[in-house]
């Protein structure tokens, strides 16, 4: 399951440079995939991009935004259900010269 950012965001911008997808990006600011530019989903808190959150797995055993927020304002994003196995094969395109 990806993570999303709530309202709870204090825009304090320690979960930014923690996140090894660089799936977390400052609220209004453009995000990257795949090697395209994206608007910013989410325009006065940070964001966590669904597409490239895969829980840290294969680089932490716990999810890095959640421990060092703060706030607890990173949490399960009950739109994006994956499993262990989804994850994985999103984290391989994310990371193809990576063996996971
Ligand atoms: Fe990034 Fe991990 Fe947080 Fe997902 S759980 S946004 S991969 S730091
Ligand atoms: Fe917001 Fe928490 Fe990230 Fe700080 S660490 S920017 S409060 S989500």
């Amino acid at each position: 399951m990806a993570l999303m950012i709530n309202e709870e965001c204090i825009n304090c911008a320690a979960c930014e440079p923690e996140c090894p997808n660089t799936a977390i990006y400052e609220g209004g600011a453009e995000y990257e995939y795949m090697g395209e530019t994206k608007p910013a989903l989410s325009e006065d808190i940070y964001y966590i991009v669904p597409d490239k959150c895969t829980e840290c797995i294969g680089f932490y055993d716990d999810e890095q935004c959640v421990s060092v927020c703060p706030v607890d304002a990173c949490v399960p994003d009950p739109d994006h259900e994956e499993s262990e196995e989804e994850l994985l094969e999103k984290a391989r395109k994310l990371h193809p010269d990576k063996t996971f």
